[in-house]
């Protein structure tokens, strides 16, 4: 078993200046616990997302931290799966999940796959201006990428709309707060998809 200090070493911890050992609790004690990792893609499942909305309220409750919910699901994903498979569409949702890894979440984010093709990242210590700059550099580097299949012979467009919202309003919880994303979320998709959209509340 690892030290704390350790583990802040390392740079697996998140969360180093939580004043309750409840909150890091969840964190440090739950790292690559399978339960709490979503098989096909790697990345964390909605128990967990919704664990850790629930850490963040106490937090901001406690410190007065904003905190912000990127909600984004793949555009007209079942014509990929009609037009070239079920298989060929898990590949592209455990692409999805990589490309968003590597180029839109911090070490400090909790990126998880929400269900089907939606996914939430979840930005503590981020305001609205912060979370719209990393949401639109996600649309950008899903949209500009190549989605190879078939062994390379075909090559995918794929899209994604996204919702944001960011805490503000007292009577918030871990469900308001993600059904806020997810409305913010609708609007995008009925003004066209491929855009990011700010709940507004
Ligand atoms: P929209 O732009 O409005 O989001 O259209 P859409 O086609 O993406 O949305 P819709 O809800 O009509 O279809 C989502 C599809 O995602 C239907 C479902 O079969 C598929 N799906 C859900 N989970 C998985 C999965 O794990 N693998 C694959 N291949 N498909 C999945
Ligand atoms: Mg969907
Ligand atoms: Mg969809």
């Amino acid at each position: 078993v690892l030290a704390k200090e350790d583990m802040i070493g390392m740079g697996t911890t998140q969360f180093k200046f939580l004043p309750a050992g409840e909150l890091e609790t969840l964190y440090y004690g739950n790292l690559g616990d399978a339960a709490n990792m979503d098989a096909m893609t790697g990345i964390y499942n909605k128990g967990f997302l919704l664990q850790a909305i629930e850490v963040e309220f106490k937090r901001h409750k406690a410190l007065h931290t904003d905190f912000s919910v990127i909600f984004f699901d793949l555009d007209h994903f079942k014509k990929i799966n009609d037009g070239f498979g079920h298989d060929a569409g898990d590949c592209v949702l455990r692409e999805t999940s990589g490309l968003i890894y590597s180029s839109a979440v911090r070490p400090k984010d909790v990126f998880a796959r929400y269900g089907g093709e939606e996914f939430v990242i979840v930005m503590p210590e981020t305001d609205m201006a912060v979370a719209t700059i990393v949401a639109e550099r996600l649309r950008r580097r899903i949209a500009s990428e190549a989605f190879v299949i078939a062994g390379g012979a075909k090559k995918l467009d794929v899209t994604v709309s996204i919702g944001i919202a960011t805490l503000d309003a007292p009577q918030d919880n871990a469900a308001t707060i993600l059904k806020r994303a997810d409305q913010a979320l609708y609007r995008a998709k009925r003004d066209g998809r491929n855009r990011v959209v700010a709940d507004a509340a």
